[in-house]
């Protein structure tokens, strides 16, 4: 656990092993147990960490019932709930080299682009939704029945909130959960994943040192088939958010059904970048790489799917290549680097197979196509790949690779497009690049993908909408979206005659 003294994050490191923390306390795991935590850059232990189970998820939920009940959140002003959760964003800027330096070194992803993205959009989250507590009320009804009536709605807080959470945006995934969960006054109790448990409890410090009450927020580390499945069970859950694979999403729908808990689904995709022959191509390049290659690759609305109109097809190819064949590879922690190594062995393998199942299949290898050597032997790092002449048939068309693997496939005009960008069980996110704006619109429209962006691409902000059409989830997160997930409405009415 050789962690460099100059870090920000050293001390939080060295107080290995991190514990559980449930009802506003530290615990250790009630089996005593605990798991480690790997850096990808080279495989090394980085901290020991508490192995909830069963006994501990039932303990958080209890305490985050307990809270709940107490009122001793929903039952302050609304104000100052505000004012707390501001403060909450407040902090993790304030801790952002802490934050920054610990999903680096967790995760594997630069640093310059946790600096850059994720923090401050954790930040940002919150702040957003604070600025929603003040703002949330119900509406009043015009009822017909014949005499006087008073019909209005109230929205209230769904109770206690189980949240599981994927390790590719460690922070921000637990940002986009909590923030707006809280602000709508209910208690949580939040599953990190056991690749990247750290964050969580970081953010638990912070959000303790900004007065949320104990119980309201807690944070059980374990794995998914143990901790998380007893969390997705549980009858005192009301509702369970889940960010992660659609396999696992649907293991959550069948782990919902004893109490019916309320479920929203962040899941996979398959993401088109569709790039037509009037658009600016250096910068849709730039898209392209942004698309597939920002976060390793590891990002759940990758544009791991490009089409690139014909004409301008070998053109694309080659700007993309020449930027994948340019990357800096390294760990994330060094401020140079441009691309981390993927989370772990098991990812690397994955990742690896479908390199080794495009060139069966006969795609092409425009830039990368292996693992990366020297130095960087001892990592999981994989060179950024583009794969040219592939086929929708593919695997490598087909399947979520969550890594910097690009399948670039030519199309011949619109209709072509639409039918060939819409043939996927996934319906996350689309890119479209034109000059032509009535056709920006028109495929826009056509698109069957939760988030569209025209002549930009993994642009994120608190106040867009997101989520997925089709296996890519249920229901949306982010923006307005997000209180009809965390709030129940209760409609009221009063016979005035
Ligand atoms: P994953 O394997 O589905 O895991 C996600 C979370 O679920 C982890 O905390 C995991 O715990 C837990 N889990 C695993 N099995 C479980 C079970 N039987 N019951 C309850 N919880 C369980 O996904 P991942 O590999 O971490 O993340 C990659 C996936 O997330 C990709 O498919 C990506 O597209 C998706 N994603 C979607 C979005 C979105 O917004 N749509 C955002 C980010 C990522 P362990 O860590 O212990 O396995
Ligand atoms: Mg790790």
């Amino acid at each position: 656990m050789a962690v460099a003294d100059n870090l920000a994050v050293a001390p939080f490191l060295r107080s290995s092993p991190k514990k559980l923390f449930i009802g506003g306390r530290w615990f250790e795991a009630a089996s005593g147990k605990t798991f480690p935590t790997f850096d990808p850059s080279n495989g090394e232990v980085l901290a020991e960490v508490a192995e909830g189970d069963r006994e501990d998820i039932d303990r958080a939920v209890k305490a985050a019932r307990a809270s709940f009940e107490s009122g001793s959140w929903r039952e302050l002003p609304p104000a100052e709930r505000a004012r707390i959760l501001w403060k909450v964003g407040d902090l993790i800027e304030e801790r952002a080299a802490e934050f920054a330096e610990l999903d680096s070194l967790d995760n594997g992803k630069p640093i310059n682009e946790m600096m850059l993205a994720d923090v401050p959009l954790s930040a940002a989250t919150f702040r957003y939704y604070a600025g929603w507590v003040t703002k949330l009320g119900g509406q009043t009804g015009s009822i017909s029945f014949p005499g006087q009536w008073l019909n209005y709605t109230l929205r209230e807080p769904v109770g206690v909130v189980g949240q599981i959470i994927p390790w590719n945006f460690p922070l921000m995934m637990a940002a986009w959960k909590v923030a707006p969960a809280l602000a709508c006054s209910n208690s949580v109790v939040l599953k990190p994943a056991e690749q990247t448990p750290l964050s969580a409890l970081l953010l638990a410090e912070v959000i303790q040192q900004a007065e949320v009450p104990p119980g309201v927020f807690n944070v059980v580390t374990g794995f998914g088939e143990t901790a998380g499945a007893a969390l997705a069970e549980h009858q005192g859950v009301d509702k369970i958010a889940f960010t992660g694979s659609t396999e696992v999403g649907k293991l959550i729908v069948k782990a919902s059904v004893g109490n019916l808990k309320r479920v929203s689904l962040e899941l996979g995709g398959k993401s088109p970048n569709i790039v037509f022959s009037d658009a600016d191509l250096s910068r849709a390049a730039s898209g392209a790489y942004l698309g597939i290659f920002f976060n390793q690759g590891e990002v759940c609305s990758a544009g791991s799917r490009l089409f690139v109109q014909e004409k301008v097809y070998d053109d694309m190819i080659d700007r993309v290549s020449n930027i994948a064949n340019e990357l800096v590879l390294g760990p994330g922690i060094d401020p140079m680097t441009q691309m981390g190594p993927l989370v772990s062995e098991e990812q690397l393998k994955r990742v690896l197979g479908y390199i080794d199942a495009g060139k069966k299949e006969g795609a092409t290898v425009a830039a990368g196509g292996e693992r990366a050597g020297g130095e960087l032997s001892h990592g999981y790092f994989v060179k950024p790949t583009v794969f040219a002449q592939v086929n929708g048939k593919m695997q490598i068309a087909r399947e979520e690779i969550f890594g910097p693997v690009l399948a670039a496939i030519p199309f011949d005009d619109e209709d072509d497009l639409i039918a060939k960008a819409n043939d996927s069980v996934y319906g996350l996110a689309a890119g479209v690049w034109t000059s032509d704006v009535k056709r920006a619109h028109r495929v826009a429209r056509a698109l069957k993908a939760g988030t569209v962006w025209v002549n930009c691409y993994n642009v994120l902000d608190p106040a867009m909408a997101w989520g997925g059409y089709k296996q890519s989830g249920w229901a949306r997160e982010l923006g307005p979206y997000a209180l009809d997930l965390y709030t129940e409405v209760k409609s009221v009415l009063m016979d005035l005659s």
